[in-house]
């Protein structure tokens, strides 16, 4: 967690950007949250403790935090990017309900390195990748018979 912020600290030197209490702020908040949030759910926890800092803030921060690769945007098919700790946590892909918005953490070294195996067959160097899988969880599978 001081890991985190002393990386970000580096980032935002680099870019010549300001340290700011509202960009600390949002940092910690993010750092105490543990799971896959969207931008609103981190602004609303954000808001609930400092009335002052607005939803543009909040965003423009996920996005700094992405770039300093604390944090990762992740495409879920409903159009809204959800964010989780980079910085720390290793590789994984997701199962994504599509009833109550869970998501499962995945990872299979041997899918991985199919991945990589396709990608090299096709002459093509991977960079990064997601894996989403989306469908009905047990407990909403439960819920509906
Ligand atoms: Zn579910
Ligand atoms: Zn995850």
């Amino acid at each position: 967690m001081e890991n985190a912020k002393r990386i970000f600290d580096a980032f935002l030197c680099a870019k010549g950007l300001r340290h700011t209490d509202q960009r600390d702020i949002i940092l910690d908040a993010f750092l105490g949250m543990e799971g896959h949030f969207s931008a609103e759910e981190i602004y609303r926890i954000v808001s609930e403790k400092n009335p002052e800092i607005g939803y543009a803030t909040v965003y423009r921060t996920i996005k700094l935090l992405c770039d300093a690769g604390i944090a990762r945007g992740i495409y879920f098919d409903d159009g809204r990017m959800r964010y989780e700790h980079k910085y720390g946590h290793g590789h994984h892909d997701h199962l994504v309900c599509i009833r109550c918005g869970k998501v499962i953490e995945i990872f299979d070294p041997q899918i991985e390195k199919a991945q990589d195996r396709l990608a090299k067959e096709k002459g093509f160097v991977p960079i990064r990748h997601q894996l989403n899988i989306f469908g009905v969880c047990k407990e909403c599978r439960k819920r509906n018979k």
